[in-house]
């Protein structure tokens, strides 16, 4: 047996496009190939691009171009495009692209192997309804060892306006909750404690299957997996939840009451013209009942601004909902128009210049409230994964508390004590800044751990880890 050949892997976009990465790397395993972190040794390079809105669809170009050097002046005799981008432009980009030598869509995955293997068809994009992920596909972790995403559905039924998604990824396809369970039994006995779920439209969870599974019996379901701990859902569209699934938030002790759902807009002229199928009402009364009937509530939220038509009125409309609703997180988008998409053929888009000003304006007014939403926790006890030595400080250990989601909020940061990634510890919250918390690690009796001993905290950056 000679040497594993090498591959190199670029993995751009969002959290589904990292499992879609990571499933690609456990099948270059099974085909004999060892990952290597510098793409000039890769005999094999692999972009798996992101084709969502402008900005990233310029950078999966520049990164294809980037990484197609490597055939000049590397070790790269084989270039590999993936992803939403060639999913989305095919026929383009095999015609403007011509150092790529194979495009493989964003389900196309497993094809991958038969590239691998030698097969020389340039152009593999399929369809995307004919793919789901399923527990028994090769996976290898690419992040920390103890938490992962799972992707429980592909696709989207919906029809906002400013989304070109559903126009490429197809019709939602969620997974079946028996193939959740299985794969995050083999997560769990990889070290996984902290499983984050993600779809377009999580709270369509299940719809379309036979058996017409909810989210809340997926939940229920994954709560069963031993090892897991923390079980996080992302992406809930904003609609009445049910009274089983406000009970799985509320009272399941590995479900976290943490609610991630993306309102976009809170004008109801805004949200019309989105196509979002209700109006400002709907997102005050959703707020509410999430508020009332989910004790210790964590939300989060992302914003949209910049849309076609969107007025200072509308802005201030928006600006005064997240004022009135005190979230816990909140991020902002600029407006990107995207060809296919209805928006994108809306007149009266706002300048750029007004929109970033309201990117900015928002932001502004919202990182008080995080900051106050933050401090109520000062003072009380809270669990904490432990990530790892700070980014920060190399003297802090950070991690995050159940209400941080992993790359998107803030961090807890920790300055005594000592613990390997992947605990979960009881701090007790000392200080709050805008996003983020510092605490101290606090024993069972309550009392602050020792000054840090000798003990190694540190992670390996990125841990490779083959599912068993
Ligand atoms: S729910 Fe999300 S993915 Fe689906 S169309 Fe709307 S914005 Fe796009």
């Amino acid at each position: 047996m000679g040497e594993p050949r090498t591959i190199h892997f670029v993995s751009l976009g969002c959290a589904k496009n990292r499992v879609d990465t990571e499933v690609m790397l456990g099948v270059s395993a099974e085909a004999g190939f060892r990952h290597v972190d510098d793409p000039k040794e890769a005999e094999v390079i692999v972009v798996n691009t992101c084709g969502f809105i402008g900005p990233a669809k310029e950078e999966s170009i520049e990164t294809i171009l980037e990484m197609g050097a490597y055939k000049d002046r590397g070790a790269c005799e084989k270039l590999v495009v993936a992803g939403c981008l060639s999913q989305r432009y095919p026929n383009e980009l095999g015609l403007d692209m011509p150092e790529v030598d194979h495009f493989l869509g964003s389900s196309d995955m497993l094809k991958l192997h038969a590239v691998l293997k030698g097969r020389e068809e340039r152009m593999l994009v399929g369809n995307p309804a004919e793919y789901t992920m399923r527990a028994e596909d090769p996976r290898i972790l690419t992040e920390a060892s103890h938490r992962a995403y799972v992707k429980i559905a592909e696709g989207c039924n919906r029809s906002c306006s400013f989304c070109a998604i559903p126009s490429f990824r197809g019709k939602q396809r969620s997974r079946p909750i028996d193939d959740l369970v299985r794969e995050a039994e083999r997560l769990a006995a990889a070290g996984v404690v902290e499983l984050n779920l993600i779809s377009q439209d999580t709270i369509a969870y299940g719809r379309e299957l036979p058996e017409r599974a909810t989210l809340a019996d997926l939940l229920e379901a994954l709560g069963e997996v031993a090892g897991i701990e923390w079980i996080r859902a992302h992406y809930l569209y904003p609609e009445t939840l049910t009274d089983s699934l406000i009970e799985v938030f509320s009272k399941h002790d590995k479900v976290l009451p943490y609610i991630d759902m993306p309102l976009q807009h809170a004008s109801d002229r805004m949200l019309q013209r989105m196509r979002r199928g209700h109006g400002g009402d709907r997102v005050v009364r959703v707020v509410e009942r999430l508020r009332a009937s989910i004790p210790n509530l964590v939300f989060r939220s992302t914003f949209i601004v910049g849309h076609p038509g969107e007025t200072d009125a509308d802005f201030e409309e928006l600006c005064q909902f997240v004022e009135w609703a005190e979230l816990d997180h909140v991020g902002v988008f600029l407006y990107s128009q995207e060809e296919g998409t209805p928006s994108g053929e809306m007149p009266d888009a706002p300048d750029a210049s007004i929109a970033e000003a309201r990117r900015a304006e928002l932001m502004r007014i919202q990182r008080p409230i995080s900051r106050s939403r933050l401090e109520l926790r000062i003072g009380t006890e809270l669990d904490v994964l432990v990530e790892g030595v700070s980014d920060e400080s190399d003297l802090l250990l950070q991690g995050r508390w159940w209400g941080q989601a992993p790359e998107v909020d803030g961090s807890v940061y920790l300055a005594n004590g000592t613990a390997w990634p992947g605990e979960i510890r009881r701090v007790l919250v000392t200080d709050a800044a805008d996003y983020d918390l510092m605490a101290d690690f606090i024993d069972s009796s309550g009392q602050r751990d020792a000054p840090p001993d000798a003990k190694d905290p540190r992670p390996a950056k990125v841990k490779l880890r083959t599912l068993g």
